[in-house]
Parts: structure tokens; sequence; C-alpha cells
């Protein structure tokens, strides 16, 4: 079976945060992760300082789950592995969390300046206007639009029908087996899905 977008691109923040876990100079890492430098440099000094030791198995046992099933968009990162890393902190902005987790700059722009907490009136509006089909964001991504074709191609949104839908709630139900964590929002929640 031929990987699909949603593997490419959940093994494209692994392998961003394996290759941070390497860094062996932490300020080094923000240049060479320019679009999220204070973030790196934290990242590569948690990794450092041996804080972050349980983080990449972790990320390689939800890879090897989120390949199982083959989905077009990807799930959440363990939100184990997202608190440890500091991207539930306030101490980054919107810019370098986004461009870590590979968010489209448009869907950044439009969380970040118009101040989107979740899916809001505007999405709904865009959602009354689908038929017979099931909208699917990665958890905690907000999309500037529902149509964006840019998270579509990143493997963060699609409309999918009821059978792809279905098999998404058995990865999450594996995702929440395999990876158990105390984050209060996140159990079970890796995937935003409209309507449920
Ligand atoms: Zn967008």
């Amino acid at each position: 079976m031929n990987e699909g977008i949603g593997v490419n691109s959940f093994s494209k923040i692994v392998r961003a945060l394996k290759d941070i876990s390497s860094i062996d100079n932490p300020p080094s890492a923000s240049s060479r992760y320019s679009l999220f430098p204070r973030l790196a440099e934290h990242i590569a000094t948690l990794f450092k300082e041996g804080r972050l030791f349980d983080i990449i198995p972790r990320l390689e046992l939800e890879l090897k789950i989120v390949r199982k099933y083959n989905p077009t968009v990807r799930p959440a990162l363990d939100p184990y592995v997202s608190t440890q890393i500091g991207i539930f902190s306030a101490n980054f902005n919107a810019w370098e969390i986004g461009s870590l987790l590979n968010y489209p700059e448009c869907c950044i722009h439009s969380f970040a300046e118009d101040v989107r907490y979740g899916l809001d009136a505007k999405h709904l509006k865009e959602l009354k206007r689908v038929r017979g089909k099931v909208f699917v964001a990665t958890a905690g991504f907000i999309p500037c639009s529902l149509s964006c074709e840019k998270s579509r191609k990143r493997g963060l949104t699609a409309f999918m029908d009821k059978a792809s839908v279905r098999r998404l709630r058995l990865l999450e139900k594996d995702l929440a087996a395999a990876l158990p964590h105390f984050h209060p929002e996140y159990q079970g929640h890796y995937y935003e899905i409209r309507p449920a």
C-alpha cells in the first residue's frame, strides 16, 4: 500500500523532532529551523537535558499506528508529546507552533490575526453547503476555510464518506489505548469530525 498524505504529513513532524533531538548545540537549532527558531532551540535544549527521553518512542509508535490505517488526514500529535515540547504553553506564538506542525500560512494567519478558536460561525456557514460528506480536520488545527486546498494537500483536512470516518474512529481508539496521557481536553480526540 502506498503511503498517503496523512502518513507523509505525520512523518514529516517526526523527522523534524528526531533531527532536533540529535542537535548537540541547541542555539544552532534556531538557524536550522528558521520558521520556528525559538521553539526549535527550546526543544533541542530539553532533549539535551534528557527531559524528552520518552518522546521519540511515543512518536514512533504513533507513526506505526498511523501507517496501519493510512488516513488521508493525519491525527493530532500525541498530546503528551505536545505538552512536553511546549506546544500548549503560551511561550511560543502561533507562527512558530504552526510552522513546526506544518500548517499552511493562510491558516496560521487566519487563526492568529482573526483570533479563531475552533471551528466558528464562518466555518459552520461553509459546512451548511456540504451535502453527503463529513468534514474532518486534524484536532487542534483550524483551517482558514473548510475548502483550503493547502490544508487538504498537507493532510490536515478532508471531506470524507462515513466509512472512512469509521476508520478514523478506530484509529483514534488505537492511539488512545497505545498512548495514554493526562491531557484532559484530548482524551481519545485526535480529529475534529463534523458532523459527528
Ligand atoms: Zn488555509
